[in-house]
């Protein structure tokens, strides 16, 4: 992953939402990864689409612990 040093608030809060944008889980066991393939068993994963979230990073807790 590539990090860039951002000195503006406001950009900072837009490389978080593209980090979220990125955010995948895993088709198998619903593990959450920002890569390709599951950490843990593997699998494929999916790219979680950020319109079917919250702005509010509770709800996104929320949807993990719902698992
Ligand atoms: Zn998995």
């Amino acid at each position: 992953m590539v990090y860039i040093i951002l000195h503006e608030k406001n950009q900072l809060k837009q490389e978080k939402d593209k980090l979220r944008f990125q955010l995948r889980r895993c088709l198998e066991c619903g593990s959450y990864t920002l890569k390709d393939n599951c950490t843990k068993c593997e699998h494929s994963t999916k790219s979680v689409h950020p319109a079917k979230f919250s702005p509010d990073d509770k709800y996104l807790r929320y949807r993990i612990a719902e698992k």
